[in-house]
């Protein structure tokens, strides 16, 4: 069943727990998100990232992921990620989307406040819960983009980067939004060395505004310091690029078991579900524990 972002985060916050948002850009990954959820009896977030739109357009898979939000015997969050532009957030209010994110964190601070307050009136009139950010989650060279892992010289020197508990506060304060996406260490992407996490931060972070916490960046990170994240105010993990990793490795296995060589396409992406079910459940679990 469709279900709204802040009832889900607070209930999961209620619960210690985190809630999975999984970035579905094929139906591969609908399905598999829709089945591991139902199997292991918990909500989920679907979300689609407005920079995944050349991979397909929000037009194309936003219908295509409501209506198994729907159809799901779990509740189902279907959330726009990384909404740079009104048009994007407003194609996804008017597809029936029941959050979305606001990322105006490049911008300087006055600035994310205003846009994301003018963009909060508009989904709050709409009955739609925002996710915005502050500091900046980077990209890494692998997997996220074309961006580069953060300089060592400036982690903790610089409140650009890592959120900065009294900032967030004042932000939550006068945007209204209903969970604050916040920089801690982690990467969107792949790791190119052992994440440094301030979870020390998180909790600082959770203390001052009293919103649930979202995590970006979330594949790589371990059970221990997931475990510690969620404890500290994380309550939605956005989990992307190890789920994506795992069902291209599928797809290599596929080949590797039609020794007949039939090469029949069905095949070959039911093993991607498969695994990517299966790496969707692992997610699950780590974070509901
Ligand atoms: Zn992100």
């Amino acid at each position: 069943m469709l279900a709204g972002l802040k009832e889900v985060l607070m209930q999961a916050t209620r619960d210690k727990r985190a809630i999975a948002a999984f970035n579905v850009p094929n139906l591969e990954m609908v399905k598999a998100a829709i089945q591991a959820a139902e199997e292991l009896d918990v909500p989920v977030i679907l979300q689609h990232a407005e920079g995944h739109n050349s991979l397909i357009s929000l037009e194309e898979i936003g219908p295509i992921m409501m209506d198994y939000a729907k159809r799901s015997k779990v509740p189902v969050v279907v959330h726009l990620d990384h909404g740079k532009s009104l048009k994007a957030i407003i194609t996804a209010i008017k597809i029936g989307f029941t959050s979305v994110m606001i990322d105006a964190s490049d911008k300087p601070f006055e600035e994310n406040i205003l846009l994301t307050k003018e963009i909060v009136k508009i989904a709050h009139s709409s009955g739609v819960d925002v996710e915005a950010e502050l500091g900046h989650v980077f990209t890494s060279s692998l997997g996220g983009g074309e961006g580069r892992e953060p300089d060592d010289d400036l982690i903790g020197m610089n409140d650009d980067i890592y959120t900065d508990p009294e900032l967030a506060k004042s932000f939550v304060e006068q945007t209204g939004v209903d969970c604050l996406a916040v920089a801690f260490g982690t990467v969107h992407g792949i790791y190119l060395k052992e994440p440094r996490l301030d979870l020390e931060r998180v909790r600082q972070i959770q203390q001052k505004v009293e919103i649930p916490l979202v995590m970006h960046g979330g594949s790589g990170v371990s059970k221990e310091d997931y475990h510690v994240a969620i404890s500290n105010g994380i309550a939605k993990i956005n989990y992307y690029t190890y789920a994506n990793q795992n069902g291209a490795r599928a797809i290599r296995q596929a080949f590797e078991k039609d020794t007949k060589g039939e090469y029949f396409l069905e095949n070959y992406l039911a093993e991607v579900t498969g695994a990517l079910k299966e790496d969707y459940c692992k997610a699950l679990k780590i974070f509901s524990e």
